[in-house]
């Protein structure tokens, strides 16, 4: 293997390391920093307080942010309730449904590849008395339409199904989703947080009644979110997990996170107008980096439907290497593996597995997230260092060597040891 192969020249323009992992957060977008910085300065005033004008000025700042994270999910800005960000938002929805509607059942319905805040959130309710059912997906990512109408019984107060996943980037049927939903007269609920920004949501379209998006994934700064809560056709009701002063028409007490909030409104603006140019750039850059490295690997498969999925998004396993490996090979490129470190083991990601991907082929997995400030240069350099370490970790592998020579792995009886 020639020294230039593993050592790509790094192009002009291209500065190390290069961040390829915007769904676990995005830098900040310049223009959101600039309008959130007179919030933490001069302009610091509770936009609770109403007798005086720097409380005016703060509400005003707050209520501009509403407006421009409704209009771009298509809700009214009386919707929009501020948190501290999708875990908080997703908790929120989730505990606040189950405690007001228990009363009318005890039944909700989510899927196997939802983040963890929305499946940890639903084991808690198990304890409490909840019965949660868990959807399957299909070996695309996708869930069944059938199952979920199969799913829904006179108990069921709460659907629960993420727009986009963050490891596999698969769009679920939304639209599909919030009509059964509504036919049968359940609430749904969506973690839109990969989708909002990135693809068009509109919960009128898609009869959506309550949504979780957050600000860092969308080039706003971290620890702000939003949760949408619909006021009619149906009127959704959400009990209060945190108490106190009454914020948030009461659903959401503590003194709201003004900076933050200016940014994420920001960067909903921006989003909204930019959207439609930015997924192409997405879209054009995905598709080379695949092509590349199609082009020039064997034993390369995409995980999760191609066609129902975030234009930013490719995760591709690359059979016959070693996970650990593969990472450390491309230390100065920001991307996410198939596994997950739990503890001190390196466990395969449940989503890879959900799709029915065996351990081995999950931890030779790899998340490449795209966004706003990369180019078409960086995924170059990206596809060169893949190629790269992949042919050269299978030169070391035994397993590779024999597929190669035709071996049919799946006949060999491995020895004990
Ligand atoms: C990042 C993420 C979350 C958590 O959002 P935070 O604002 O970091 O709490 C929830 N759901 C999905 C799908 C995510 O990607």
């Amino acid at each position: 293997m020639s020294n230039v192969t593993m050592n790509p020249e790094v192009p002009a323009g291209v500065t190390l390391p290069i961040y390829m992992d915007n769904h676990a957060t995005s830098p900040m977008d310049p223009r959101v920093l600039e309008a959130m910085l007179p919030y933490f300065s001069g302009k610091f005033g509770n936009a609770a307080s109403r007798n005086h004008s720097f409380g005016w000025e703060a509400e005003q700042a707050v209520e501009q942010a509403r407006e421009q994270i409704a209009r771009l999910i298509g809700a009214t800005a009386k919707e929009i309730i501020f948190t501290s960000g999708a875990t908080e938002s997703n908790n929120l929805a989730i505990k606040g449904i189950a405690e007001m509607y228990r009363e009318r059942g005890n039944h909700i319905i989510t899927q196997v590849t939802e983040h963890k805040a929305v499946l940890d959130t639903c084991k808690r309710l198990e304890k409490y008395g909840y019965r949660v059912t868990y959807l399957p997906v299909k070996a695309d990512g996708l869930i069944d339409l059938d199952d979920l109408r199969r799913a829904i019984d006179d108990k069921t107060i709460l659907v629960t199904i993420m727009s986009a996943n963050n490891e596999i980037g698969v769009l679920q049927p939304v639209a599909e989703i919030g009509k059964i939903c509504h036919e049968k007269g359940v609430i749904f609920h969506t973690d839109a947080v990969q989708a909002v920004g990135k693809v068009p949501v509109d919960v009128q379209a898609m009869n959506i009644d309550v949504l979780s998006l957050t600000a860092h994934k969308i080039y706003g700064p971290k620890g702000v979110g939003a949760l949408y809560v619909r006021r009619r056709n149906p009127r959704v009701q959400i009990a209060a997990q945190i108490d106190g002063g009454g914020h948030e028409r009461g659903m959401r007490s503590g003194t709201l996170n003004v900076a933050g909030i200016v940014g994420l409104g920001k960067a909903c603006a921006i989003a909204q107008e930019e959207m439609a140019t930015e997924a192409e750039h997405l879209r054009a850059m995905r598709d080379h980096l695949r092509a590349r490295m199609e082009a020039e690997l064997d034993y390369v498969e995409v995980n999760g439907s191609w066609e129902h999925r975030l234009p930013g998004n490719l995760n591709m396993s690359f059979i016959y290497v070693e996970g650990e490996s593969l990472l450390m090979g491309i230390n100065d490129v920001a991307v996410s593996s198939g596994s997950a470190c739990t503890s001190a083991t390196l466990e395969p990601s449940y989503v890879l597995k959900a799709l029915g991907l065996g351990d081995d082929v999950a931890h030779s997995s790899i998340r490449f997230g795209l966004g706003r400030f990369n180019t078409m240069a960086e995924c170059d350099y990206v596809a060169d260092k893949v190629i790269g370490i992949v042919k050269k970790l299978r030169e070391l592998s035994p397993l590779y060597e024999m597929v190669k020579e035709g071996i049919d792995l799946s006949k060999i009886e491995w020895a004990a040891h």
